[in-house]
């Protein structure tokens, strides 16, 4: 296997499916399937889920509510969704833990890092939800910041399309898909891999950024096994 512990970033919109709001438990099960396969196979993984499928920061903003109010309440949508992701994998066998960057012991743990280790040494597939826990973050931010943490090999970030294009492939027929490119050329040519924050974190640790599609069937374990799907993003 190319990489032993990975760190998978899903959009809270993936979540969806074909919904205009929420949940889809299709959807749910599908994902689950795919990251049970790639536990099977021995490797670690944690996973960060986003909540712009139930609410957004901005958002809230828009509707004249405080920017860092309606940042809490993203945080908690993440949290909605890390529950329903949870459940779905534990439906499949795995073995789960969340851990909450906001603490509300009742439903998950603290994010503890130390502990977050242990339980993939164990075979654990853990969830960080609340993002980082402070506003004016992403969940690409959290879903860095924690692979940085507990050293992950790679962050694989499920999109729903099949990797970093010279332009938006929806709109230029020309368009052409990157195999691999470096930070740096990324940068330079203006593409959207993650939000600033969370790229240059990225950069500066030297953590790689695979964007692949993630609502391809099998498309999770073939990179696991070092076939090339998607785009990566190194140094
Ligand atoms: N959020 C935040 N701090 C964080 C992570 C998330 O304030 O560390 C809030 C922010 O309002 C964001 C929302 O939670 O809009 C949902 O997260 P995100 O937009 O990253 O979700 P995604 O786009 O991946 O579904």
């Amino acid at each position: 296997m190319k990489y032993k512990r990975i760190l998978l970033k899903l959009s809270g919109e993936s979540l969806m499916g074909n919904k205009q709001f929420g949940i889809d438990n299709n959807r749910l099960s599908d994902y689950a399937t795919e990251i049970k396969e790639i536990c099977d196979l021995g490797i670690e993984v944690a996973i960060v889920i986003g909540g712009g499928n139930i609410f957004r920061g901005v958002q809230a903003e828009e509707g004249g509510m405080d920017r860092t109010h309606g940042d809490y309440m993203g945080m908690l949508a993440t949290m909605i969704n890390s529950m329903a992701l949870q459940a779905a994998l534990e439906a499949k066998g795995l073995e789960t833990r969340l851990q909450s960057a906001i603490e509300m012991k009742e439903i998950a743990e603290p994010y503890i890092r130390r502990r977050a280790v242990r339980h993939l040494e164990r075979g654990r597939v853990v969830i960080f939800g609340a993002g980082t826990g402070n506003p004016y973050f992403t969940t690409d931010s959290a879903a860095s910041l924690r692979a940085i943490e507990i050293e992950a090999d790679v962050i694989l970030k499920g999109t729903r399309v099949d990797g970093i294009y010279t332009a938006d492939p929806e709109k230029d027929p020309t368009a052409t898909k990157y195999d691999e490119i470096t930070f740096e050329d990324a940068y330079s040519k203006g593409l959207k891999v993650m939000d600033m924050t969370a790229f240059t974190l990225c950069m500066e640790n030297d953590l790689p950024i695979i964007v692949f599609d993630m609502d391809t069937v099998g498309n999770l374990k073939k990179l696991i096994s070092g076939e090339k799907v998607g785009t990566i993003v190194r140094n």
